[in-house]
């Protein structure tokens, strides 16, 4: 059972007049099987943690260790990541023009899988997927991310995701500027994966409505660049009747 163990992690990023401290000591471990969700203001420093575990180049490793089932994550490269099952939805995913979703899907599933897909099974998995998630066929033939909609963009994530089949899943704020039709396809698409039990998911949000879709077995509150409290499902809904205020009082983050 694959295990991500974050330890003591601290991140930095470049600023014009210097360095600033981001993450300062994210301690974290998700199984397979379970799902966490990652709370907290804006500006807490989720999307960093996110972006961290993915290989982003901006973000600099100061401290701290990530493993999978032992294997030292901050080694690999972004591709050896993917391929060693670490999923990143991204928050806001760039567009590759000229590379349609269908071939976008299969170059990512080959790097993932170590080899091409049979191509007869591929299109069977890809369509069925796609009827799953309500995505008219054609989408298949437009460019990555160009003229995407909000949703699209959601529904396209949560199909990588179903074909990839990734050990853990880390999705930020895959919530944000969805209708309540678009969010409980997406949120289904996300329990289909789920209930497989074979990957592990770091649902990363801000506001508590998802969770009423997407149940987590534990939920930490993010503040400053660390998690603050953790708890069960309960802790969401109280963060949903008293906010983040309690975990802010310091002011934020500077
Ligand atoms: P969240 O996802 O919780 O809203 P972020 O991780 O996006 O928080 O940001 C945390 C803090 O780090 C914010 O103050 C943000 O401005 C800063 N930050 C994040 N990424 C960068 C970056 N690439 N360059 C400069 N500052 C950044
Ligand atoms: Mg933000
Ligand atoms: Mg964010």
């Amino acid at each position: 059972m694959a295990t991500l163990e974050i330890h003591d992690l601290h991140v930095s990023v470049e600023v014009d007049n210097g360095t600033k401290e981001i993450l300062r000591g994210v301690d974290l471990t998700v199984r397979q099987g379970e799902t966490h969700a990652i709370m907290g203001p804006n500006g807490s420093g989720k999307s960093t943690l996110a972006y961290s575990l993915a290989g982003h180049p901006k973000y600099t490793i100061t401290g701290g260790t990530v493993t999978l089932d032992g294997e030292d994550v901050l080694e690999m490269s972004v591709d050896e990541r993917a391929r060693a099952g670490v999923f990143l939805a991204m928050q806001y995913p760039v567009e590759v023009p000229g590379v349609s979703v269908s071939n976008f899907l299969r170059t990512s599933a080959t790097a993932v899988r170590g080899e091409a897909p049979k191509l007869r099974t591929w299109v069977k998995e890809v369509k069925s997927a796609m009827e799953e998630l309500q995505m008219d066929p054609s989408f298949a033939e437009r460019s990555v991310n160009e003229g995407f909609s909000g949703g699209e963009k959601k529904r396209h994530e949560i199909l990588q995701l179903e074909l990839l089949k990734p050990k853990i899943a880390i999705l930020d704020e895959t919530d944000s500027g969805l209708d309540v039709d678009a969010l409980r396809t997406v949120s289904a698409g996300v329990n289909r994966v789920r209930a497989g039990g074979e990957v592990g998911t770091l649902l990363i949000t801000h506001y508590t409505r998802i969770l009423r879709y997407i149940q987590p077995d534990f939920v930490h509150v993010f503040a400053q660049g660390r998690i603050a409290e953790s708890g069960g499902a309960e802790l969401a809904d109280k963060l949903e009747s008293e906010g983040y205020e309690a975990y802010v009082k310091g002011g934020a983050l500077t």
